[in-house]
């Protein structure tokens, strides 16, 4: 009886442990403010891309430094960092229509509402 108590608290310690451990875990991604070893906020500049231009957005590879001790913080793009811009086709005889997403920063495309061929609208008969 007394080793499962022990093993209880010792399950409870862990579970402490990573408690704490995750409120620690920065959940600050924009990080404009963390506080350094220095004892300072850092103050991270501008987000410079670290990838090249063609990378998709989501893949790339940004960073950012610390004006005051240079430390260096390394950030993933997101899905969000794309800057769509939208075209719409118009459906044709032969195909459908669509609006063209295109990603000013990436050059990624991607299409969506889908509209029915001109076929399709009229009832063939
Ligand atoms: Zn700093
Ligand atoms: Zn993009």
């Amino acid at each position: 009886m007394k080793a499962i108590k022990r093993l209880f608290l010792i399950l409870l310690a862990l579970v402490a442990m990573m408690l704490t451990a995750c409120g620690n875990e920065s959940t600050d991604t924009s990080g404009d403010t963390v506080i350094g070893d220095g004892g300072h906020s850092h103050s991270y500049g501008e987000r410079q891309l670290q990838s090249p231009e063609n990378t998709p957005c989501e893949e790339r590879i940004y960073f950012q430094v610390c004006g005051e001790c240079k430390e260096v913080k390394w950030l993933q793009g997101t899905e969000k960092d794309h800057k769509w811009s939208t075209e719409t086709v118009a459906p044709t005889c032969g195909g459908e229509g669509y609006d063209l997403y295109t990603c000013s920063s990436c050059g990624k495309e991607k299409k969506a509402t889908m509209f029915p061929t001109i076929f399709s609208i009229i009832p063939g008969r």
